[in-house]
């Protein structure tokens, strides 16, 4: 009971929850984190979303990393944190955020930890959403847009699994990983990452 009583003060909406989204391309992070965010009233920060708005306005920005996105390839890590650290400065972040997409390499997951400690804060958690091999394969070939080709979904893949997959056992060291499995309704994973997180404290 007093386990209860403390975990849903803990996550629920109005308290700060300083929470990163990691899962492979096709594993639902995006839809949860915004989900999440809805549920917790923190913002769903999303670089891939971020830098689409920039190659849509025509920023230099947008201009330079044009070219990566499209090729699936990723932009450079300096790039990425200058960007999500002038969000996360910005005031609605303050008391909390959903990081989706982001950190994607060991040197972002390191430059996170600086920014937050500028900040004089910290992660509270990491979820991971799991989806079997075959499951993404069969999800990214129903929503291949007319300019997802098979090479670039491909390629999005073997990147994440260089480069992202790593910061699983990086975060699960740290004691701040929670993994919960994605195969399920949008709804179902995220109530389970709702629980999970009820659960941690
Ligand atoms: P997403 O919407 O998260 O799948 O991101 C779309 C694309 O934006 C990726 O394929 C990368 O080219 C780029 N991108 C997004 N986030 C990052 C990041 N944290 N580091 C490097 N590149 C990124």
């Amino acid at each position: 009971m007093a386990v209860e009583a403390r975990s849903t003060r803990r996550f629920s909406a109005r308290n700060d929850l300083r929470l990163v989204v990691l899962g492979a391309p096709g594993s639902g992070k995006g839809t949860q984190a915004e989900a999440l965010s809805a549920r917790l009233e923190v913002p769903a920060i999303s670089t891939g979303e971020m830098l689409r708005q920039a190659v849509a306005s025509g920023s230099s920005l947008g201009r330079r990393v044009e070219r990566i996105m499209a090729e699936g390839s990723l932009v450079d890590d300096e790039t990425i944190a200058d960007l999500v650290r002038k969000r996360l400065a910005e005031e609605d972040a303050r008391r909390g955020f959903i990081l989706d997409g982001f950190p994607r390499t060991m040197a972002q997951a390191e430059s996170l930890q600086q920014i937050l400690e500028q900040f004089g804060t910290r992660l509270d958690t990491v979820v991971r959403i799991e989806v079997p091999e075959e499951e993404l394969v069969r999800r990214a070939l129903a929503r291949r847009r007319s300019d997802d080709r098979e090479e670039v979904i491909r390629r999005r893949l073997e990147v994440y699994r260089e480069q992202t997959e790593p910061l699983i056992g990086y975060y699960r060291e740290q004691g701040l990983l929670h993994e919960v499995a994605g195969d399920r309704t949008i709804e179902a994973v995220t109530e389970g990452i709702l629980s999970t997180l009820a659960q941690e404290v």
